[in-house]
């Protein structure tokens, strides 16, 4: 039988131990942790992701601080917003809701988080650090996939972990972060990309399969190794007459079909998606600790 790697009901498990760590914090110290998030413009999507956010930090008893800006700050005008909350000691994370709208440049905007607060896990410092195995904050995805790993005892010390997908945000640091000597980690990590030649010969030895991509249901049942672990990060709307918002979210990987051969599967929605804000909410409490 299949096991289902179910991120929601983790995430219902995870979050009030945090509430308990940080209502303790909150008797030690007199104070909460602090979780600003920038949002520019009006993007629905990144609008749906803030409101996730502002709601887990009420259940963990993280206060929220939300910074909605209208598209046409300007640089300036948010380059000044992130350096006064670099320098505000109530909060103790620090996040801009990406995309930002055209023109702003996303990697210099980033950049003047401090990595103190850089509770994404995005800045170049906590990078280079994940990279030399000494962590500070690790990027929120990724490390909730290393989570649930954890949390359904999936070994990956010396598995083939093939990741579909090397962007930034998720290929790179999860490969950075299975090729630790650490557990979960001591895997032997394949990143594939779109310029890998042969992918389907790749992913079938992969005793855990990882697709972070962003192309709905494009890992198929025929692609993946009898018993393997996988585990989807795609999250992709496609249209669905039936639906009353007429979409629907689905993975990178053909559920069904995959679902039938393999060990473990995580599903979309409810998968990885719900352990990424869990990572937050863990992050936004350990920058507040590291800052005591
Ligand atoms: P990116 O678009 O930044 O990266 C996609 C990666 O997939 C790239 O490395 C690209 O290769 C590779 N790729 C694209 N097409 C192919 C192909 N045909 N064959 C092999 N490799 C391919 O996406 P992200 O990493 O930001 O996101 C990936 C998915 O994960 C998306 O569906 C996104 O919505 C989802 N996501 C989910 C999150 C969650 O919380 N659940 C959080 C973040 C993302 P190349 O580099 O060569 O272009």
């Amino acid at each position: 039988m299949t096991v289902l790697i179910d991120g929601l009901s983790v995430k219902k498990t995870l979050l009030p131990q945090l509430k308990d760590t940080v209502d303790t914090l909150y008797k030690e110290y007199g104070v909460r942790p602090g979780l600003a998030v920038i949002l520019v413009g009006e993007d629905p999507a990144s609008q749906v992701y803030v409101s996730m956010k502002h709601k887990a930090c009420l259940q963990v008893g993280i206060t929220s601080y939300e910074h909605q800006l209208p598209a046409d700050v300007g640089e300036t005008g948010l380059a000044s917003l992130i350096q006064r909350l670099n320098e505000d000691d109530s909060v103790h994370g620090i996040l801009l809701q990406v995309p930002l709208p055209k023109g702003y440049n996303e990697t210099t905007l980033l950049d003047m988080i401090s990595p103190e607060k850089d509770v994404d896990g995005f800045h170049p410092v906590n990078v280079g650090k994940l990279l030399l195995g000494r962590p500070q904050f690790q990027s929120c995805t990724p490390y909730g996939v290393c989570q649930l790993l954890q949390h359904y005892n999936i070994d990956t010390d010396g598995q083939h972990v093939v990741i579909v997908g090397r962007s930034n945000i998720v290929g790179k640091p999860l490969s950075a972060m299975l090729v630790q000597r650490s557990s979960p980690g001591n895997a032997t990590v394949t990143v594939c990309h779109s310029r890998t030649k042969d992918l389907p010969s790749i992913t079938k030895q992969a005793d855990i399969l990882i697709a972070a991509i962003g192309q709905p249901e494009f890992i198929t049942a025929d692609m993946v190794k009898e018993g393997a672990v996988v585990i989807d990060v795609g999250v992709n709307r496609v249209s669905d007459a039936t639906s009353g918002t007429g979409y629907k979210l689905v993975g990178d990987v053909c559920f069904v079909g995959v679902k039938e051969k393999c060990q473990a599967i995580t599903p979309v929605p409810g998968g990885v998606g719900p352990m990424t804000i869990t990572m937050l909410m863990y992050n936004t409490v350990d920058a507040f600790k590291r800052s005591r």
